[in-house]
């Protein structure tokens, strides 16, 4: 038999000796999904579609990638993989549909949004657990290419990207990628929903670039690395050493709370911050 669409992810996984060398599928974060339901409702939450590009890090077996094929209407696809080995696999899903797919190797950290196509792209991916944060974090400075994102992390990373100010959820994460997106929970995933199952549960969020976004959040960025790292202290104090002069002036433009800490201060607050104490050093 050589359509793997009559296939199992189960079987697909079997058929190619997918997960043998434990070390190697380890050090790649690959846990596979294998119930197709879930898949179809990871994917029905980024439609519709429009005619963005549908770009998806790490297909692995390709459970996600047959779903997002089952929803597409013409769409382009791209899927990015770092694992090599899996070309055969893919070959096979590329032979057996119509779809408008092509496959990348290489590792999603270094590839640029805008080289793969000049429409704007919709993300939909189950995030390897290791470099999850990191791939976030680079597509939140390439968000003018992106329609939109739905994304698996592991819960404990989601809670932090979703997380409102006053939950001990809330920090750095929180600030960016709320004040740059519309964050919204999807729904959660057990951990053995997955093959292997990890040692951790997993939640699908979604993220929306915002029209109104800021620009370069540099300065923000520098602002809360220095916030969070003292997160029970109040915010007077944390800032008062770095600009003794001029702490109690911005604060008050701002109408923060001198005694407020970084956990109860808004994406939105922050950003207010950051811009009024830019003014004032330039
Ligand atoms: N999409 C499949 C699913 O949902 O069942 C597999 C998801 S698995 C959690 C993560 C996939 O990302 C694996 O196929 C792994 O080889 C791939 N991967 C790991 N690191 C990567 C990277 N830096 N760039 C691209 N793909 C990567």
């Amino acid at each position: 038999m050589d359509n793997d669409f009559e296939l199992t992810i189960i079987q697909v996984i079997k058929k190619y000796g997918l997960l043998e060398n434990k070390k190697h599928s380890k050090s790649l974060g690959q846990h596979f999904l294998c119930d197709n339901s879930l898949l179809d409702k990871i994917v029905s939450c980024a439609l519709p579609f429009g005619n963005s590009t549908l770009v998806e890090i790490g297909p692995g077996p390709c459970g996600l990638t047959r779903s997002i094929i089952k929803f597409a209407k013409g769409n382009e696809i791209i899927c990015i993989e770092k694992d090599e080995s899996l070309k055969p696999v893919h070959e096979n899903i590329k032979r057996n549909t119509v779809a408008d797919i092509k496959f990348i190797y290489g590792d999603a950290l270094k590839i640029k949004l805008k080289d793969l196509t000049d429409k704007k792209i919709t993300i939909i991916s189950n995030l390897p657990y290791n470099v999850g944060t990191k791939i976030l974090l680079n597509w939140l400075y390439d968000l003018n290419k992106i329609n939109q994102m739905v994304l698996m992390f592991q819960k404990e990373v989601a809670e932090r990207i979703y997380a409102k100010e006053g939950t001990k959820d809330y920090g750095r994460l929180s600030v960016i990628s709320q004040l740059l997106c519309d964050v919204e929970k999807c729904f959660d995933v057990s951990r053995l929903a997955f093959i292997p199952p990890p040692k951790v549960e997993s939640t699908v969020i979604k993220l929306i670039p915002k029209a109104d976004r800021p620009f370069d959040i540099r300065n923000l960025e520098r602002l809360t690395a220095i916030c969070f790292q003292h997160r029970r202290k109040t915010i007077f104090s944390i800032l008062k050493k770095i600009y003794p002069d001029i702490i109690s002036k911005v604060l008050n433009a701002c109408a923060i709370d001198p005694l407020s800490r970084p956990e109860n201060i808004s994406p939105q607050k922050f950003w207010e911050l950051s811009e009024t104490m830019t003014k004032l050093f330039i």
